[in-house]
């Protein structure tokens, strides 16, 4: 592009919700600055965007607009990664400038304000290279070769100086922490000639102050063995290879990744490692960062805009090896992958449910093709149609059929609650938390709700608290004596009667975490009780200190969403119970039995990590749902043949494609006849094609309202990716909806609520 022949056009696409691409002219001045890859400031009608530019185009007839600035002195993506952008926008049907804008990080995308061009491209720029944020830099010190007859300083100097000797180089952030205020100390260093000073950028890394020993590959048992050395061969052939590492948890799954990335670095690749965003522990980044000493870099929701940019920058500049993050770590722009790790691939984490609806666990597969990399998918848990790929031969199944250290699979107990309605506790559970306490031994307590109750309802005249912004009752908060809305931000003050017919007579129903912990404490007096879900792990730290507590010690009985289900390794934990099993099983979902199953296998293997055997009582009001008793008999294979079995019968994945359409308005009348009209279109353009696609609704969603808008429904299936996608592709471009309502695709949906 750096061709002088005037004039140079480029293809440009802007970060609006535009299908089509467009061709700029760039003036001489600003060719030498243009590559693929850079933003530019463009004319679009009255206003000046930022758009991205794809590469450059042949000569056009056409009158072209000329572009006004380049926004960054160097590309922010490359050519191989604007492949898989463009992959991505056809796949979900988005706009390619969108999934690019949703590729970079938050903070580097400059809006188009009403100021002149000149100050708003300077703006830019300086947004570019700083991020859009302060760029952080740091005081370092290094010891310097003794001038001749300088005397050797003493004291506090001294061992600055020692420490400046034997690490080579130190922060002042480093010293301070060492020796406290050392300013005079560290000038006077400077002054004799004995040290020098060097300011200059430190990245934000939140494990900076964390020093790492290094640990040695565990000596590998068999299962691990076998399934290192697949995944080596299949490094060596150079090709796409992926791989579905099945194994419970504890069984060593991460020591096979570790040493499958060791031999992936030894060979000059990269690795990029996917985990949900709740499993991405301190823990799991220190067992990285204490194998690997090459450059990690850390991607989770709980960095601000800075310390992400910062990690972003040093991948795109090619300063790490590693990079590990949740979902969108998909899009790290780490260059050389040899290896691409999906760990607990069943996680509906993954998927993206707003904005760009993409699965990141999909997109590894796809990015892994395009790089020819290994693809490791590993779980206790598979999905359903991931199990059916690799029994079809499209993915090599790689087991691990034991816990490491041997310990038996606990005991499992299902507790059918059916004629005990209203009691949160079975006896057999009451009975099993007082002797585990008296055992010693601390115990887990499962429940997917938070909050105190589900729901006010009137005895008098059957009136039921709701919200008004959204088709679901309100959850009582009791601590903090409101009720709120899970889905908006709505919240009443707990009414003393019916606010429907002024009755005294009101009655709380159903339970949640906080009932639930209320009702130990009532049981267990002596008991030292913590609960753990979203209300009392809000903030930073609020998560880690609770999990601190079950691992020292210090707490008997923790109670909690699933945010206890996940991830972690608590040795003394010999009970796990179970509350409410069930609770996922009726929602309208075709992955509801897979959900509850996971969830089940989740909690249970909670017990019994460390010397004592595990005990599990599980209650359920439908204890002879196969995905109840499977899981509790652990048999993961016989599971998948009956809900294969089961979506076979009813046409869902793996044997069928599916693609969701939500359209949502504040007003219900204009969204329910925009959803008919959708309807009226799809069923034309498949008529006209004849696309052999199922076209099921519009029905009001499962959740018919949110956030005040009303949300209608269409399911599309088809046996044949090709269809559905060519029928959607039609859809998209002709489909025109009100201003006033909003239509979404969701590709491969992972939930229909
Ligand atoms: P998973 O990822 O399947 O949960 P991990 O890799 O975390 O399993 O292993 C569980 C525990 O066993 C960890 O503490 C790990 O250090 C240890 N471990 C893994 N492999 C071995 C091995 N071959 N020998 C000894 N300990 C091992
Ligand atoms: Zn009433
Ligand atoms: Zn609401």
């Amino acid at each position: 592009m750096t061709e002088p022949t005037p004039p140079i056009i480029i293809e440009v696409a802007v970060a609006l919700p535009l299908d089509a691409t467009f061709h700029y002219a760039v003036p001489p001045d600003l060719a030498p600055r243009v590559a693929t890859g850079v933003r530019v400031l463009v004319p679009f009608g009255r206003r000046k965007v930022t758009g991205y530019v794809l590469g450059p185009v042949a000569a056009s007839s056409e009158e072209l607009k000329e572009i006004v600035d380049v926004l960054d002195p160097e590309p922010l993506f490359t050519a191989a990664e604007l492949e898989f952008f463009r992959w991505v926008a056809c796949y979900y049907l988005h706009p390619l400038g969108e999934v690019i804008k949703t590729a970079l990080p938050a903070g580097i995308n400059v809006a188009s304000r009403k100021r002149d061009a000149g100050t708003q491209a300077d703006a830019a720029k300086d947004e570019v290279l700083t991020g859009g944020r302060k760029v952080k830099t740091g005081r370092f010190y290094r010891p310097l070769a003794p001038p001749a007859g300088t005397q050797p300083p003493r004291g506090k100097g001294k061992e600055i100086l020692d420490l400046l000797r034997d690490a080579g180089e130190a922060s002042a952030e480093l010293i301070r922490s060492r020796f406290g205020g050392s300013a005079p100390q560290l000038t006077r260093l400077v002054e004799l000639g004995l040290a020098e000073m060097e300011e200059r950028e430190v990245y934000r890394d939140p494990f900076r102050e964390e020093v790492f020993e290094h640990d040695a590959p565990l000596p590998l048992n068999h299962a691990q063995a076998v399934a290192l050395a697949s995944l080596t061969e299949a490094m060596t052939g150079g090709k796409f290879a992926p791989f579905l590492l099945h194994g419970v948890t504890g069984s060593g799954k991460t020591e096979v990744y570790l040493q499958a990335i060791a031999y992936a670095v030894a060979r000059g690749r990269t690795a990029l490692v996917l985990v949900p965003e709740i499993a991405l522990t301190p823990q799991l980044v220190r067992r990285f960062k204490r194998r690997f000493s090459c450059g990690i870099a850390v991607l989770h929701s709980g960095l601000s805009d800075g310390e992400r940019f910062d990690e972003w920058r040093r991948i795109r500049r090619g300063e790490v090896t590693i990079a590990i993050g949740a979902r969108s770590a998909i899009f790290a722009p780490i260059e050389g992958l040899g290896m691409i790790v999906v760990d607990e691939e069943h996680e509906g984490s993954y998927k993206q449910s707003e904005g760009l609806r993409y699965n990141a666990r999909d997109l590894a597969l796809v990015r892994g093709k395009m790089e020819k990399a290994v693809v490791v998918l590993g779980s206790a848990t598979p999905l359903v149609t991931t199990w059916h790929a690799a029994q079809a031969g499209k993915l090599t199944l790689l087991t691990l059929p034991e816990r490491v250290r041997e310990l038996p699979m606990p005991r499992t107990e299902l507790i059918d609650m059916r004629h005990r309605k209203g009691d949160t506790f079975a006896p057999e559970l009451a009975a099993a938390l007082a002797e585990n306490l008296a055992a010693g031994g601390q115990t887990l307590l499962f429940l997917n709700r938070r909050g105190y109750a589900t729901y006010l309802i009137c005895q008098e005249c059957g009136f039921v608290l709701r919200c008004p912004n959204c088709a679901v009752t309100l959850t009582f908060h009791r601590n903090r004596q409101r009720h709120f809305c899970h889905y908006c931000d709505y919240a009443i003050p707990a009414p003393s009667v019916c606010p429907g017919c002024t009755s005294p007579d009101i009655g709380l129903l159903g339970r949640g975490t906080e009932r639930v912990e209320e009702e130990v404490r009532a049981l267990l007096p002596d008991a030292r009780v913590a609960r753990m879900d979203r209300d009392t792990t809000r903030g930073r730290g609020g998560h880690a200190r609770l999990l601190k507590g079950v691992e020292e010690g210090s707490l008997d009985i923790l109670i909690g969403t699933q945010m206890i289900a996940k991830g972690h390794d608590f040795p003394g934990v010999t009970l796990v119970g179970v509350v409410s099993a069930d609770a996922a099983l009726n929602l309208p979902d075709f992955r509801a039995a897979e959900r509850t199953f996971q969830l089940i296998a989740q909690v249970m293997g909670r017990a019994g990590r460390g010397d004592q055997p595990g005990r599990v009582l599980i209650q359920t009001l439908a204890p002879d749902h196969y995905a109840v008793s499977r899981a509790a008999a652990h048999e993961f294979e016989a599971f998948c043949r009956e809900e294969l079995a089961c979506r076979e019968e009813l046409g869902y994945p793996p044997f069928a494609h599916l693609a969701g359409i939500t359209l949502s308005g504040t007003a219900a009348a204009a969204t329910e006849s925009a959803a008919d009209a959708a309807a009226i279109l799809l069923q034309r353009l498949k008529r006209e094609h004849r696309h052999r696609v199922e076209i099921l609704g519009p029905a009001p969603a499962p959740l018919a309202k949110v956030r005040g808008r009303h949300r209608w429904q269409l399911l599309l299936k088809a046996a044949n990716r090709a269809d559905l996608h060519r029928l959607l592709a039609r859809f998209r471009a002709e489909v025109r909806p009100p201003a006033t309502v909003r239509l979404a695709i969701d590709v491969d949906p992972v939930d229909m609520l």
